[in-house]
């Protein structure tokens, strides 16, 4: 099928640039008239996959993380976050909930977690020293649809 309308952004993966990508993606998927939980839904994931690709993708290095998103007739809005940096040694492990390689003061291991509970559905690709893809979407019907 194909989207009725597409975006795609790059930025560095600076901390500031968190906001940017939460509020830049709401933008785009306003058009759908998406309700103010559905829109929180989906800026909560958006930014747990873009801290991802900040603090463990790139950790002491500023890279670029790479936004696509897509909206399709259906109602299904799908995204995609990527970056180049140090990739997912066991991606199942990783998206088990409270595991964590970062710094346990900071980090608590439910970002994937979070994504899963917040959307319909939720993909890693990734590999040691390879690309991370992670992969949200989410069925946006119009307000007032019970089945949302
Ligand atoms: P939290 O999100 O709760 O602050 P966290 O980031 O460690 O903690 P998750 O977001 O669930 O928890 O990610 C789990 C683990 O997966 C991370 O600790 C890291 O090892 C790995 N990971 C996630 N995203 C990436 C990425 N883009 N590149 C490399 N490793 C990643
Ligand atoms: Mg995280």
């Amino acid at each position: 099928m194909n989207p009725i309308n597409s975006m795609k952004l790059d930025f560095e993966s600076r901390s500031v640039n968190e906001g940017f990508a939460r509020s830049a993606v709401s933008a785009f998927i306003a058009q759908l008239d998406p309700t103010v939980d559905q829109l929180a839904d989906i800026k909560t994931s958006v930014s747990e996959a873009v801290t991802n690709c900040i603090v463990h993708g790139y950790r002491d290095r500023i890279g670029r993380v790479y936004i696509s998103a897509a909206l399709y007739e259906d109602g299904r809005i799908v995204i995609k976050i990527k970056d180049k940096g140090c990739g997912i040694e066991n991606v199942e492990q990783a998206m088990e909930p409270l595991f964590t390689t970062g710094n346990s003061d900071e980090r608590s291991g439910l970002g994937f977690s979070v994504m899963q509970s917040l959307m319909d559905k939720v993909k890693v690709r990734s590999k040691p020293g390879g690309p991370t893809v992670v992969t949200l979407e989410r069925r946006i019907s119009s307000k007032g649809d019970t089945n949302a």
